[in-house]
């Protein structure tokens, strides 16, 4: 639209593999070799091919980067996507894969790390210097920043006051309803969800650390951080040009999924058979959805879940989607990777 920064998409979702490198937990006790194979020898190409018991599963997509793959490369390739949320568009960036993929890794990085900062910092920084820039042609930006989760199919305020303590109980009943309701310009707004106007990347990052000290946890047998809910930050851009009074009216969603293993992996029972069918639920809606908008089809089924839901404006339409499937290099993980790359291969 504006700052001739539109993106040359071949339609508006995109679909990026990553696979992150083996650490020192993964190593323990395999003697299975190596399973992946980039199709190139740089960091990053379009191909993967896993090998699972003898048999190899080749996949492409928009872009597959290897181990070797910094975060700040990484970064290179979607400053653009966040540059758009600037000029006007609607905006979701996705991590998909099981828990211990790295899905975290890619959207905050490695806390208190200046080179290993993920794509959630590095675009508030992005967005904040540009509104710099653009101050200078006559713009003025106001940004507004919510950060919620869906655990359960049920949604949680991170920001809300009440919720700062990191063992905040599960049940709480706080007669909140964060309903859900879409208006004519497209834009979402949810019932009692907390709205914070925020100035700067600094400010920002400090919700971000309220947000993570209250987001819900469980332990499951493959990780004790395991992240059992979806996490969605938002931030809302206005623009309007003061002398030529052009206005615009970006959204920029950045998602970490809740982890995709599959049941018997973590030996589900009870409270976690639920969260888990909860989040199969949630996360074959979203697959559902995508798949529907990468194939134009004229019904998308956004109301099977809260996550689709929620994002429907920004799902679609003129808005862009990029989907990061996050797979483990790990040997033992090769069946859980080969459910993410198909999972994916099906959006992509
Ligand atoms: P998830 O959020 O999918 O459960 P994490 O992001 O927590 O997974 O990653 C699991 C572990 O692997 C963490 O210790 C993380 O620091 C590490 N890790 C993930 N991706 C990378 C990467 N690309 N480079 C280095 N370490 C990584
Ligand atoms: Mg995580």
């Amino acid at each position: 639209k504006l700052h001739n920064t539109i993106l040359e998409l071949k339609g508006n979702i995109r679909v990026f593999c990553r696979v992150r490198p083996l650490i020192s937990d993964d190593a323990a006790g395999t003697e299975t070799k190596v399973v992946y194979f980039p199709t190139t020898t740089e960091t990053h190409g379009r191909g993967i091919d896993l090998l699972q018991n003898g048999q190899n599963h080749s996949f492409t997509f928009d872009k597959v980067f290897t181990p070797e793959a910094s975060q700040e490369l990484v970064f290179d390739d979607i400053s653009q996507l966040i540059q758009s949320a600037l000029d006007g568009y609607k905006v979701c960036i996705f991590a998909y894969g099981q828990t211990g993929s790295g899905k975290t890794y890619t959207m905050m990085g490695r806390p208190g790390t200046a080179d290993e900062k993920g794509l959630i910092p590095r675009s508030l920084e992005q967005v904040f210097q540009t509104r710099k820039t653009l101050q200078l042609q006559g713009w003025k930006y106001e940004m507004q920043v919510s950060m919620l989760e869906i655990y359960n199919e049920t949604i949680r305020d991170l920001l809300s006051y009440n919720r700062a303590s990191s063992d905040a109980p599960r049940t709480e009943n706080t007669g909140k309803q964060y309903a859900i309701k879409h208006d004519a310009n497209g834009n979402t707004h949810v019932s009692d969800l907390t709205i914070v106007d925020v100035c700067s990347s600094k400010e920002v990052s400090f919700l971000l650390e309220r947000a993570s000290q209250s987001r819900s946890v469980g332990r499951t047998q493959m990780n004790e951080q395991s992240s059992r809910s979806h996490f969605v930050f938002t931030l809302r851009i206005s623009g309007v040009n003061e002398s030529t009074g052009h206005q615009v009216q970006g959204v920029l969603n950045l998602i970490d999924l809740a982890g995709s293993e599959r049941l018997s992996k973590s030996w589900s029972t009870g409270d976690r058979l639920k969260e888990t069918q909860a989040i199969n639920k949630s996360l074959s809606s979203l697959s559902d959805v995508i798949f529907a908008l990468a194939r134009k089809e004229e019904y998308i089924p956004f109301q099977n879940s809260k996550l689709t839901y929620l994002l429907q404006p920004c799902l679609g339409g003129d808005s862009k989607t990029l989907m990061f499937v996050n797979v483990s290099s790990d040997p033992s993980s090769v069946g859980e990777s080969l459910c993410s790359l198909r999972f994916a291969a099906r959006v992509n």
